[in-house]
């Protein structure tokens, strides 16, 4: 096992009717920038509730945060965090508002000239601090340190990553999922079941509690997430989901093992150039990934189809390639594409993709070996085509 650091501060506050604990942790707050995504909030309640909670609060709205959040859009936010001397910053929302709340909460306090250099790598010595009302459980943002932020105006997509985005709570009310559509649920199996992966499916070492976490997490995904989409009023299924939405990503199983996030990666240019959901982006090259990557993956891959699977056997290579197959017949069973051609995306127009990576990357190699550069990444693209 690595050496390693675990530091989470993260007040988590799971379950029904938790938005009523909002009071007390915004007591000592005043100008409290409340900000949601593009409505759907106000559809289901939430909005209201979080409304009442803090009635006796002076609060700034901000809504329009859209799925990838924008730049643009953030910055609009950042100039009213900046006029209305707003002291806590209230995420309401999925990992969108989330991230976007984590970048307004660095920019509102930057001092460089232009605040996209946070995404590029600037130091951050500054945020205000934030909390979440996570309505849709995903990408673990909740209880992270990272923010993936978009730029439409210039097709990029980048991340970054900071101690002072530590939410200082965050309420998990998985009542709030149950407005979800469909599509959002299926992302929200994905998503987690491919932050283990990428935390795990890398090569063997001796680390059996983390590589037991992980299976548990993607055990579970398998188990509730079709029980969720058939029972769509279903809470008990939905607070099993939401809980492993936030393990999957909030730094416990990938601690002193190899991590590889060449799919998440790759998958962000596909957003970035066509608009993918970040879920469906993944569903379509983490099968890719892990074929392009057989030889290196191969013991791990076998390790995963045999406990998480149950494939029997004893050739390494046998049982690997049915957990790949095994694992994009799972994404299919939700309901995902598993190919970019079922997409409506030429293979011409993924010609840039893998150059845009590696400018994303500053040349940086991808995988846990560091061996994906741009041809790789071309070829995986191949395999992810048809
Ligand atoms: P999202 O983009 O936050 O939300 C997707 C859609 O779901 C929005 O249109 C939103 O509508 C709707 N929605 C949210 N809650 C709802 C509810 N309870 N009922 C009905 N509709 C609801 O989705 P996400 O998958 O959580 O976040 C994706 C983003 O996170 C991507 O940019 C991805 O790159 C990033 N990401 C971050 C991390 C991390 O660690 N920080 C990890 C992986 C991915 P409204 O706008 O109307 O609310
Ligand atoms: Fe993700």
């Amino acid at each position: 096992m690595d050496n390693f650091q675990l530091f989470n501060p993260v007040n988590v506050i799971f379950g029904k009717n938790t938005i009523g604990e909002l009071p007390n942790l915004l007591k000592d707050k005043s100008n409290i920038l409340f900000a949601f995504g593009g409505g759907s909030i106000k559809k289901n309640g939430v909005y209201q509730q979080i409304r009442s909670a803090l009635a006796n609060k002076n609060i700034i709205e901000f809504s329009g945060i859209e799925a990838n959040p924008d730049y643009d859009t953030l910055i609009k936010a950042v100039e009213l965090c900046k006029n209305e001397s707003v002291d806590f910053i209230l995420a309401v929302g999925g990992g969108s508002v989330i991230d976007g709340c984590k970048f307004i909460a660095h920019a509102a306090k930057f001092k460089g000239k232009n605040a996209w250099d946070i995404l590029c790598g600037k130091e951050v010595k500054d945020a205000l601090p934030l909390g979440c009302v996570l309505t849709l459980s995903a990408t673990g943002s909740e209880m992270n340190t990272f923010s993936v932020i978009s730029k439409r105006s210039t097709k990029e997509k980048r991340a970054f990553s900071s101690t002072l985005s530590f939410p200082k709570f965050s309420i998990l009310d998985p009542t709030f999922s149950l407005s979800l559509p469909e599509r959002q649920i299926i992302n929200g199996i994905i998503d987690p079941y491919v932050h283990v992966t990428e935390q795990y499916l890398t090569y063997n070492v001796n680390a059996p509690l983390q590589t037991r976490q992980s299976e548990a997490i993607l055990l579970t995904l398998i188990e509730e997430g079709p029980k969720a989409l058939k029972n769509l009023e279903n809470y008990e299924m939905r607070a099993n989901l939401m809980w492993c939405a936030t393990n999957a990503l909030n730094g416990t199983i990938g601690k002193g093992v190899p991590q590889d996030w060449a799919t998440h990666e790759i998958g962000h240019e596909l957003t970035a150039q066509f608009g993918l959901d970040h879920a469906q982006t993944l569903a379509v090259i983490l099968p890719a990934v892990l074929k392009h990557e057989f030889e290196n993956k191969k013991k791990r891959l076998a390790h995963y189809g045999t406990k998480v699977f149950a494939i029997k056997g004893d050739s390494d290579s046998k049982i690997a390639k049915q957990a790949i197959e095994k694992t994009e017949k799972f994404f299919r069973s939700l309901g995902a594409k598993t190919r970019l051609s079922e997409y409506k995306i030429t293979k011409k127009s993924l010609k840039a993709i893998p150059e845009q990576v590696m400018k994303v990357t500053g040349g940086k190699k991808l995988g846990e070996h560091g061996n994906i550069g741009a041809k790789e990444i071309g070829k995986i693209l191949d395999l992810a085509f048809e």
